[in-house]
């Protein structure tokens, strides 16, 4: 069955719905029409501030400048994630958005780093120009020398101000908006969606729906009855308590941070006026009350607001696109925010569906099935991710670090890690969001090191390969040196006239 959809409508004004919204209303104009339904009764969850680099990719595509979208969002520059107490109490490391040099072969750094065990050289991260530049607290957007970049980055910012942001531009450029509860679905004879009833009785129809409802998952999860597939085994956490909080009055960190906790872990995002806090955890390891006890110990400033708690459960839909209805956002799937992923699975999805809307042909039954093994796909290769920072750790001081340390793996992430163990290989599976620098950068930051060394490695004598980390960690020393304050970059950038149409 083909289909063409020349009425979209988006169920949710969240992230995912003006993200959806801005991005159809841009390169489908004159062609679609498209329609946000929202409900000021239900609110947005709100809380999705740290992003990956890939948002960068959205906002060229749908034309936002960097200096817009971080003067309406309070927003700040992110290098990568900060991690403390993972392996062990008291212990930390960096993962960022940059490179190690070369991965493989004698010049192999990390590899040369690991074999010459030489104090001297520092630590490996200091090999790494964003995780140097971060430790420093500075920031620059990087030149791109013949299109690439030396580092990515990303951002931290508002959600809920994000989200109006994006509400204002899909807005101007011809996205209408229908307020209002949607109570009721009519059906479709081929199982699909007709149309929505609102409580005041209007009725929306659309050929295509976009369901970008939450948690909840409206159309694919409660009309469709689409299967949950459940990831709470590998990734236990079901909650969270979030809290904002005043700046303290230290400069802005350009980075995450992310402190492991007794039944959990707690983030930090530093934005322009304020600082995020929040305690993920699991309540199977922790109770509510005690999770949020520990919250308030993490705070650097004082509360803005009371906690607020936040259930979900790990996992996806089984399909992604059923009949007319593709759910982008949480009514698709959850894995947890450890690694800032949420955003980028939406970006992702809906990538993939504007491919599918902008070809100019009619969609197909294989087409649909390849939008959906592909987000099954990057769903389970980012939850490999994420189980990787909790399976290695060596903490063995609660529940929680005991179950995660004797967890059953995932098959493909086993196969990684015995990949990486025994060989010192960073096997890649496709459709993988985090690339090899970003597991490297977990796996060695978390100490776990392969059994062999390769004996490539020795083709380079022990003086070469000193001088070539000594070198490499001079100049990355000298250039951090030069740059200016993440604080003095976001500043300047601020004041940049308005260009965003
Ligand atoms: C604790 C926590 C921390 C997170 N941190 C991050 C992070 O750091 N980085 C990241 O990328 N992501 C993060 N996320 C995920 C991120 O918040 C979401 O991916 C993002 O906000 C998108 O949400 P959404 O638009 O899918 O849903 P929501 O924000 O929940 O929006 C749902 C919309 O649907 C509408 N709606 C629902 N039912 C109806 C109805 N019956 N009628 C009409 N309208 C309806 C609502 O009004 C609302 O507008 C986090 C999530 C949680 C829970």
């Amino acid at each position: 069955m083909s289909q063409a959809f020349q009425r979209i409508v988006i169920v949710g004004g969240g992230t995912a719905g003006w993200m959806a919204a801005t991005a159809v209303a841009t390169a489908l104009r004159g062609r679609s029409s498209v329609e946000v339904v929202e409900s000021e009764e239900i609110a947005i969850v709100g809380v999705g501030e740290a992003t990956f680099p890939s948002i960068r990719n959205y906002h060229r595509l749908v034309g936002i400048d960097e200096a817009d979208f971080l003067r309406a969002t309070h927003g700040t520059y992110k290098l990568g994630i900060e991690f403390r107490d993972w392996r062990v109490q008291g212990e930390g490391y960096f993962h960022t958005f940059g490179d190690f040099g070369a991965l493989t072969g004698p010049r192999a750094l990390w590899g040369q780093h690991r074999r010459l065990a030489d104090p001297a050289l520092g630590a490996l991260g200091e090999q790494c120009l964003p995780t140097v530049m971060a430790q420093q607290g500075r920031f620059v957007v990087p030149a791109a020398d013949d299109g690439h970049e030396p580092y990515k980055y990303a951002y931290h910012f508002d959600a809920t101000l994000y989200a109006a942001f994006l509400r204002e531009l899909a807005l101007k450029r011809g996205a209408r908006r229908t307020e209002g509860r949607i109570v009721d679905v009519t059906r479709r004879a081929d199982g699909g969606v007709q149309s929505l009833k609102l409580a005041d009785g209007r009725e929306v129809t659309g050929d295509l729906f976009i369901d970008c409802s939450g948690f909840g998952s409206l159309l694919l999860g409660k009309v469709l009855a689409e299967p949950f597939v459940d990831f709470s085994r590998w990734l236990p956490v079901d909650s969270a308590w979030a809290c904002p909080c005043e700046r303290s009055g230290s400069e802005l960190t350009p980075y995450t941070r992310s402190t492991a906790l007794e039944g959990g872990w707690a983030w930090r995002i530093p934005l322009q006026n304020r600082t995020g806090h929040g305690h993920v955890f699991s309540s199977r390891h922790i109770d509510a009350d005690r999770a949020r006890e520990q919250l308030l110990q993490q705070l650097d400033g004082k509360p803005l607001a009371e906690p607020r708690l936040l259930r979900f459960t790990t996992g996806h839909r089984e399909r992604f696109w059923v009949h007319n209805v593709v759910a982008l956002g949480l009514s698709s799937g959850f894995l947890e925010p450890l690694e800032s992923t949420s955003i980028f699975l939406i970006q992702s999805g809906l990538g993939h569906l504007m491919e599918r809307l902008t070809s100019g042909q009619p969609v197909d039954d294989a087409s649909v099935d390849d939008y959906n093994s592909r987000a099954v796909r990057e769903f389970s290769r980012i939850r490999d991710f994420i189980v990787l920072h909790y399976c290695l750790t060596a903490r063995r001081d609660s529940a929680l670090w005991r179950d995660m340390a004797a967890l059953e793996l995932p098959d493909t992430l086993a196969f990684k890690l015995e990949a990486w163990r025994r060989l010192g290989l960073l096997h890649l599976q496709g459709d993988e969001g985090f690339d090899e620098h970003s597991w490297l950068a977990v796996l060695t930051g978390l100490q776990h090191w392969p059994e062999r060394t390769d004996p490539v490695l020795e083709e380079l004598a022990p003086e070469q390969a000193r001088q070539a980390l000594l070198q490499r960690r001079q100049a990355i020393a000298q250039s951090v040196a030069r740059l200016p304050s993440h604080d003095a970059f976001l500043a300047q950038v601020l004041q940049e006239p308005r260009r965003t149409t």
